[in-house]
C-alpha cells in the first residue's frame, strides 16, 4: 500500500490487512479502527491536493490536539507534503514570522482564530486557510470528508522532506529542522525494537503532536508495531491512572512521573498491566526515577532525543536502566563527546554530538546556520554538554548555553543542581549564570523547598561548602515555589536568567 512513498508505505506496513484492529481509543468516544484511520487520511490527502499541495509543500498546522490532526499529519505524507505542525500556545505575531518563512500552500488555524490570522496569510503568500476546531471539526474535515479515500500516495524517497518543526528558539528565531522520509522512519524502526513494541501494546498518548516526542517518538513507533493508543487531548493524571487498568506503555516527560507520583492511587497493583514507562524531553530526577520504582516495582526508562534528530539514545529495555543517565546510543546512531575539533575520552565532558539516518537534513532556508551545527562528515552538534562513563552510558549535563563562566572557570550547573537537591527539605533547584561585575557570571541557585521546609541561604550554603570548589559555590540563593517550565516540562532557564539578571548589578 501506498506504493513508491517512502515513509507512508512503511507507516502502513505492520497494520495492512488488520483494517479492523485497533488503532485509538479517543477519550468520550468509540475507538477507531486502523482502516478507518487511514481511509481517513486518504481524504485529507486528497483534500489537500485539490488545495494546490504539490510535492514538497508545506502544509502548516495550528491546532488543538485531536485524532484529527493525526489523519491531517498522515495524509500530508500521502499527499507528498511536509508536516509543519506549530505549538498552539505562538500568537498571531509569532504566527507570521513562520508563514512568512515556511511558505506554506495550507495553513490549517483554529476557527476562533481564524480572522486574527487571515491578514497574515495572504500576506505570507498562504494558498489556502482552513480551519479545524478541538474536536477535529471546521473547514478540513469538511472538505476532507467530500472526497474519496483510495488516493493513489504521491510518490517520495527517503531523502524527501516529510516535515519541518521548528525549534523552541530561546536564542534568536526559531529554525525550522527538515526531517526526511528516511529521517522519520529509521528512528520508527529502531525504536519498536529496542523497547519490544507489538501489536499487543497499547501506548497512553497523553503528550502534545506538535512537538517530536508526541507526534513522532509516540505516533510513529505505535504505526511501525501496529499497536494501539489511548488517545488523551491533554494529560490528566486521573485519566492516565485510569487508562493504565489494560494499557502496556506510557511515554511521558518527567513532569508527567511527578504529578503521577502524587496521586494517591498510584501503586504496584494499578500499574501491573503495564510494561513500559518511558521519560524524556527534560532531564528526570534521580528521586522521581527512585521513588517509581519503589511505589510500582517499574523502572523508568529515560531516553534523549531532540527535535533535529529524533531519538538519540536510550537505556536499555533489558538490563540496567540508570537514574541520571540516558543510556546507549541507539542503534545505528553514533555519540561523541568534543572539546572542538578534539574527541574526549570517558568520563570527560564536552560537547554532544550525533551521527545517524536519524539526523535532519538542516535548517529550513538557513544554510549558515546549518553549517555551524552539522558537520560535513555528518555530525550534528547538538548544544548539549555531556560525557559517557566506562560502561557506555551517555549522561547530559545541560545546554552549553546553560554553562557558567564565572572568573575564567567553567561551573556545569548540573554538579550544583544534583548537590543541592539531595540537600533534606529540598524539591528541586535551577542553578545560573547573571552578569557579575568582577566575574563575568555569578552563580546563583534558585531553590524551591519541600512543603514546610526551612531553608535559608546560608542553610543551603553550609550543606554543599565541603563537596565544592568556593568559585562554584553559589553567590546568592533564591526561593521559589516553582521553577517556570515550558510544556514539554524543561525548566526555562532564560527566563530565570532575565529575573535574576540585576542581582550583582552595582
Ligand atoms: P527539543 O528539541 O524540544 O526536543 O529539545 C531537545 C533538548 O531537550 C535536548 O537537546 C536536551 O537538552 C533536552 N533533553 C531531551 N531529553 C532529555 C533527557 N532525557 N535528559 C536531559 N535533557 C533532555
Amino acid at each position: 500500500m501506498y506504493q513508491g512513498n517512502y515513509l507512508a508505505q512503511h507507516l502502513r506496513a505492520s497494520s495492512s490487512g488488520r483494517d479492523d484492529a485497533i488503532f485509538a481509543v479517543i477519550e468520550g468516544e468509540k475507538s477507531l479502527s486502523y482502516g478507518e484511520f487511514f481511509k481517513g487520511a486518504e481524504t485529507y490527502a486528497a483534500a489537500l491536493i485539490k488545495r494546490g499541495v504539490k510535492p514538497g509543500d508545506r502544509v502548516a498546522v495550528q491546532v488543538d490536539k485531536s485524532i484529527e490532526v493525526l489523519k491531517l499529519y498522515v495524509g500530508t505524507i500521502i499527499a507528498g507534503g511536509v508536516f509543519l505542525p506549530l505549538n498552539t500556545a505562538y500568537t498571531p505575531a509569532e504566527i507570521e514570522y513562520f508563514l512568512g518563512d515556511a511558505k506554506p500552500q495550507v495553513f490549517v488555524c483554529a476557527p476562533q482564530k481564524k480572522d486574527a490570522l487571515k491578514a497574515i496569510s495572504d500576506k505570507c503568500k498562504v494558498g489556502a486557510l482552513e480551519t479545524m476546531d478541538s474536536a477535529g471539526a471546521g473547514s478540513m474535515y469538511d472538505l476532507a470528508s467530500t472526497q474519496m479515500a483510495g488516493i493513489k500516495a504521491v510518490a517520495r524517497d527517503e531523502n524527501d522532506l516529510a516535515a519541518i518543526l521548528y525549534t523552541s528558539g530561546t536564542t534568536g528565531r526559531s529554525k525550522g529542522a527538515m526531517l526526511s522520509h528516511g529521517n522519520l522512519w529509521s528512528n520508527a524502526d529502531t525504536l519498536r525494537d529496542y523497547w519490544g513494541f507489538s501489536q499487543d501494546d497499547r501506548l497512553i498518548h497523553a503528550l502534545p503532536i506538535f512537538h517530536t516526542h508526541g507526534l513522532f517518538v509516540a505516533t510513529n513507533t505505535t504505526f511501525a508495531a501496529g499497536s494501539s493508543v489511548y488517545f488523551m487531548a491533554k494529560y490528566d493524571a486521573d485519566a492516565v491512572l485510569n487508562a493504565m487498568n489494560d494499557a502496556t506503555v506510557l511515554m511521558g516527560v518527567p513532569t508527567f512521573y511527578v504529578r503521577l507520583l502524587a496521586h494517591p492511587s498510584l501503586n504496584k497493583e494499578t500499574t501491573k498491566n503495564m510494561r513500559l514507562f518511558v521519560s524524556g524531553s527534560a532531564p528526570l530526577l534521580e528521586e522521581t526515577h527512585v521513588q517509581w520504582q519503589e511505589k510500582t516495582g517499574h523502572a523508568i526508562l529515560e531516553r534523549y532525543g531532540m527535535t533535529e534528530t529524533n531519538m538519540n539514545t536510550s537505556n536499555p529495555y533489558d538490563g540496567d536502566r540508570r537514574a541520571g543517565t540516558v543510556g546507549f546510543p541507539l542503534p545505528g546512531v553514533e555519540v561523541r563527546i568534543m572539546d572542538g575539533e578534539t574527541e574526549l575520552p570517558v568520563g570527560e565532558i564536552g560537547s554532544i554530538e550525533v551521527r545517524g539516518p536519524n539526523v535532519f537534513q538542516g535548517y529550513w532556508q538557513m544554510p549558515e546556520k546549518t553549517k555551524e551545527e552539522l558537520r560535513d562528515n555528518g555530525f550534528f552538534i547538538t548544544g548539549d554538554l555531556g560525557m559517557i562513563d566506562d560502561r557506555g552510558y551517555v549522561s547530559i549535563i545541560g545546554r552549553s548555553k546553560d554553562l557558567i563562566i564565572t572568573g575564567g572557570y567553567n561551573v556545569y550547573p548540573k554538579e550544583l543542581e544534583l548537590l543541592i537537591d539531595d540537600i533534606d527539605g529540598v524539591l528541586e533547584s535551577a542553578v545560573i549564570g547573571v552578569a557579575h561585575p568582577d566575574f563575568g557570571e555569578g552563580v546563583c541557585a534558585v531553590v524551591v523547598p519541600e512543603e514546610g521546609a526551612t531553608l535559608t541561604q546560608e542553610s543551603i550554603l553550609d550543606a554543599i561548602k565541603d563537596d565544592l570548589a568556593k568559585y562554584k559555590q553559589p553567590k546568592k540563593v533564591f526561593f521559589v515555589n516553582e521553577l517556570p517550565r515550558n510544556t514539554m516540562g524543561k525548566v526555562q532557564k532564560k527566563e530565570l536568567r532575565d529575573i535574576y539578571k540585576d542581582t550583582f548589578s552595582v
